[in-house]
């Protein structure tokens, strides 16, 4: 057992059994005598890995046949510009909801392509809200509708699926990927980065509906045009074949733990016993509405910023690392993925507890 409790935004902590899993098959996998980094990507050995990781994640999120699943690389930045590029099919126009930093680089990417509205935003309250459906101004010409399903910095979550009729919604759905069940149907796109929740660096994953895709705007290289890459089976080019292997053993994992409604209880009961605390402190402060907190990312301040780098010294010394907040909004965050455990987040309310005691 490892001692560490890490909670790095991303990349992030891993189940151990995931990490024991591929260091026993590292120099070997499954007898074929080389590790998967040696493999060729279009042999039998690959392949198989390749195909029954897509039909693990299939199966644990329900995916439709009709939607493609796409294991690439260039990390969810590459989709702020790969969506605009094929999804707005001879449109000029498209609708975003501005919910924090991530949205707004995926606004300024698709800025680049077509005239972007935001139909939304929370920036009146600092971005500590994700604003009701019943606000949005939606266009009924644009190609589609991008949110961040949730905001990884500023810790704010859409707990509801948005209804955007025959406008396709598109979702950046990187830190609560496979944090519980999705309804793929309700979703023209869905994209993220596995480095948040679901193994290395290095792979992102587009699910998208099969009649979005094979209108890409003219001149959109081969690699960022979706079509070539779901006719190849996202192997147009050399995938990031380790990370998808790594991936596939989380999805595994997954499943024996009762797929995504069996983490998504236990990913809430790990945010109720941060949360509760919380709101039980006058030393501790987490700005988002209740109603819209992440159950993955838990940003939170401290009475005086004067004793930031104390808590985090003292977290140091308790074998908690990576508590530090993002630099744009200061304090601490905990990111409370998937494989982080009930004791790792208790260790750290013991500490806040006993820290603020100190204080008084
Ligand atoms: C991390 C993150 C990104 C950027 O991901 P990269 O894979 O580094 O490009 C985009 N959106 C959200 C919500 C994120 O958390």
């Amino acid at each position: 057992m490892r001692q560490t409790v890490n909670f790095s935004a991303g990349p992030a902590t891993l189940p151990e059994e995931v990490l024991q899993q591929a260091a026993s098959e590292m120099l070997d996998w499954n007898g074929s005598g080389q590790s998967v980094m040696e493999m060729s990507h279009r042999g039998k050995e690959y392949m198989s890995i390749h195909a029954q990781a897509e039909a693990d994640l299939r199966e644990l999120m329900g995916i439709p046949s009709n939607y493609k699943v796409l294991f690439l690389q260039g990390g969810a930045t590459t989709q702020f510009a790969m969506v605009p590029l094929n999804l707005l099919r001879g449109k000029d126009q498209a609708d975003y909801i501005n919910t924090g930093e991530w949205s707004k680089k995926a606004i300024k990417e698709a800025k680049l392509f077509a005239k972007v509205n935001v139909a939304a935003s929370s920036e009146d309250r600092n971005f500590t809200y994700a604003p009701r459906q019943a606000d949005w101004k939606l266009n009924k010409d644009a190609a589609y509708v991008h949110y961040c399903i949730n905001e990884t910095i500023g810790g704010v979550e859409f707990h509801w699926t948005p209804d955007t009729g025959d406008v396709p919604l598109v979702g950046d759905i990187s830190s609560t990927f496979l944090s519980g069940p999705v309804d793929v149907s309700k979703y023209g796109l869905i994209y993220g980065g596995a480095q948040k929740n679901i193994g290395p660096a290095g792979l992102t994953i587009v699910i998208v509906r099969d009649d979005l895709i094979g209108q890409a705007r003219a001149g959109t290289p081969q690699m960022l045009d979706y079509k070539p890459q779901a006719d190849n089976d996202s192997m147009l080019n050399t995938p990031p074949c380790y990370s998808i292997y790594i991936a596939g053993l989380v999805f595994k994992w997954l499943k024996a733990r009762g797929g995504l409604a069996g983490i998504h209880q236990h990913n809430l009961a790990k945010a109720r016993i941060l949360y509760d605390f919380l709101d039980s402190s006058s030393f501790f402060h987490n700005p988002v509405a209740r109603e819209d907190r992440s159950i993955m990312n838990v940003p939170f301040t401290l009475k005086d910023e004067a004793l930031d780098d104390a808590f985090l010294k003292g977290a140091q010394a308790r074998k908690m690392i990576q508590l530090k907040g993002h630099r744009s909004v200061g304090g601490m965050r905990a990111s409370i993925y998937n494989a982080m455990t009930i004791e790792g987040v208790q260790r750290l309310v013991d500490y806040m507890r006993e820290f603020e005691k100190q204080q008084a």
